[in-house]
């Protein structure tokens, strides 16, 4: 199936079970309702000329429209280039023109960004672009009205000409180590995908999924929208951007069966000040993923959020993006100590990373993996695509991970973010989930800093809850000696209000490692 198709066989089959609920202004759509518009609002875009393979911008935070526009381009065949809300004028630049965006979509602004102004600043740099929408404008209400009266033929002759390899989608990474990548995807990549994961949630039309998670990145669009829709259930947006209240509430008031979320974005929910007076036993699964899922996070998912069937994914925008899934009847051990399994034909494999021979289980390596999910390749970027897709196919993921004899697969790190003191490699992760053990530590995130004597050191930093005693490097290392060997027992301490965060709720390490350094002198 291309995605319209997919969409199109979804409203045949419920028509009238909800498809969307936006939240916070209370619209809400069945699937026969949401269809009448994406293919109204697809029309009304092909009347404007939009072609196949013409890129189409989305900058806009979760909103009901960010969900019409990626299936009305998806019905088009335009590439939807999914634009990070957080960005500022330099960035929406760069990526306007690296994809060559013709038609943008944005709403008018979200927080304290003017997305209006800021368009109208990058507008004359940006020679492709020839037409810009807002959401909710004259322009974007005239697109739905020609397109409700043009003729339904036209879209569904256009949706037969597409076929399931064509790109449909640029998504760029989240930009953890340097600068974001543009990912190239089709709709076989990432309708796939979305399908099989929902398949493993036990997805069907009686489950309504709430997607706290932005849109622009594949977590939202593709294991919220395209796992709700290739199987029926219902898509739920809390609120434009992540809101921890707003999101609970959404749970409670629509009887939510499914929350997504990284794990940052789970310790606020659990730690939310009102989080005892929402109803949350509708919950019965969900996913975490993303970065690296605390233990202890985890279990209060499953004790305090009642999500018994909680999994836990992996995976990377290149590869659609799920490669490893927990499944509902893995027992709560490994579901709190694995990424899982390899999704259905999908292959992973472990390998060193500088021989490239795959290593025995057990033993760490470079985590590859191949097959549907694998992206056509970064927009425009041959010799990147290149230095991460080998010629046989495998993609090569930079994270370090280790594979069970049952086929189990924990992420110990990624390559980059690996510290290598005094001749031993550390993995900041083990160390986070012993922080994770301290009774007023409420998160915790380890860098290596360079050091004259051992090559680099372990600076920690610490999120303390709140009326808890304040802690130093002392008190921190005292509570790790005799638990942890010498060596990975963090040198540093910072105490911290927050870290570093991309909008897709991931650290920054890269940033850290330098505000350690200069904080460190
Ligand atoms: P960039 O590639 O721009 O530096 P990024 O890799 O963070 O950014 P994404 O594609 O959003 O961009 O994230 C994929 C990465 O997230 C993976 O390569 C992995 O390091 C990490 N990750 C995803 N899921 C998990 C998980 N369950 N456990 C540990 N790490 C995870
Ligand atoms: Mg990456």
């Amino acid at each position: 199936d291309t995605i319209g198709d997919n969409f199109d066989r979804t409203v045949a089959a419920v028509p009238d079970r909800d498809a969307l609920v936006e939240v916070p202004t209370g619209r809400r759509w069945t699937y026969a309702q949401l269809r009448s518009d994406v293919d109204a609002l697809a029309l009304g875009l092909l009347d404007t000329g939009v072609a196949k393979g013409d890129r189409v911008g989305i900058w806009a935070p979760n909103m009901a429209e960010w969900t019409l526009l990626q299936y009305a381009s998806a019905k088009l065949g335009a590439i939807l280039v999914n634009i990070n809300p957080s960005y500022r004028t330099h960035e929406l630049e760069f990526v306007l023109n690296q994809a060559g965006v013709s038609v943008l979509v944005s709403a008018r602004e979200f927080k304290t960004s003017n997305y209006e102004q800021m368009i109208a600043d990058v507008r004359g740099k940006c020679p492709d672009l020839r037409s810009v929408v807002l959401i909710g404008s004259d322009e974007w209400n005239g697109l739905l009205d020609a397109g409700r009266a043009g003729d339904p033929a036209v879209l569904a002759e256009r949706q037969a000409s597409l076929t399931t390899d064509d790109p449909i989608n640029i998504q760029y990474t989240s930009g953890t180590t340097g600068f974001p990548k543009g990912a190239t995807l089709s709709h076989h990549n990432i309708l796939n995908n979305g399908y099989f994961l929902g398949r493993i949630l036990g997805y069907t039309s009686d489950d309504r999924v709430c997607i706290p998670v932005p849109f622009y990145h594949c977590f939202g669009m593709v294991m919220g929208n395209l796992g709700c829709t290739s199987n029926g259930s219902t898509m739920v947006i809390p609120a434009q951007g992540f809101d921890p209240e707003a999101t609970l509430r959404a749970v409670a008031q629509e009887r939510c069966t499914s929350l997504y979320g990284v794990p940052t974005m789970f310790i606020a929910e659990l730690n939310a000040p009102t989080f005892a007076d929402h109803d949350v036993s509708s919950l019965r699964t969900g996913i975490m993923a993303g970065s690296p899922c605390p233990v202890e996070v985890m279990k209060q998912v499953v004790d305090r959020m009642g999500m018994a069937e909680v999994t836990i994914a992996y995976g990377m925008t290149e590869t659609s993006p799920v490669s490893t899934q927990t499944r509902r009847d893995d027992s709560l051990e490994l579901r709190v100590s694995t990424v899982g399994r390899v999704l259905p034909h999908l292959e992973v494999k472990i390998v060193d990373p500088e021989t490239g021979l795959t290593v025995p289980r057990g033993e760490p390596g470079e985590l590859c993996t191949r097959g549907y999910s694998v992206m056509l390749g970064y927009w425009n970027e041959p010799d990147k695509t290149a230095e991460a897709i080998d010629p046989a196919r495998w993609m090569h993921t930079g994270d370090l991970g280790v594979m069970d004899d049952d086929g189990y697969v924990n992420i110990t790190g990624r390559i980059k973010d690996m510290v290598i003191r005094g001749g031993e490699n550390v993995y900041p992760r083990e160390i986070e989930e012993f922080l994770h053990t301290h009774p007023d530590i409420l998160d915790a995130q380890v860098v290596g800093v360079p050091d004259v004597k051992y090559g680099e050191e372990l600076c920690a930093w610490v999120i303390q809850r709140e009326g808890s005693t304040p802690l130093d490097a002392d008190a921190v290392r005292e509570f790790a000696t005799g638990k942890l060997a010498h060596y990975k027992i963090p040198r540093y301490v910072m105490v911290v209000d927050e870290f570093p965060m991309t909008v897709t709720g991931k650290v920054r390490k890269v940033e850290m490692r330098a505000t350690s350094v200069d904080r460190l002198g």
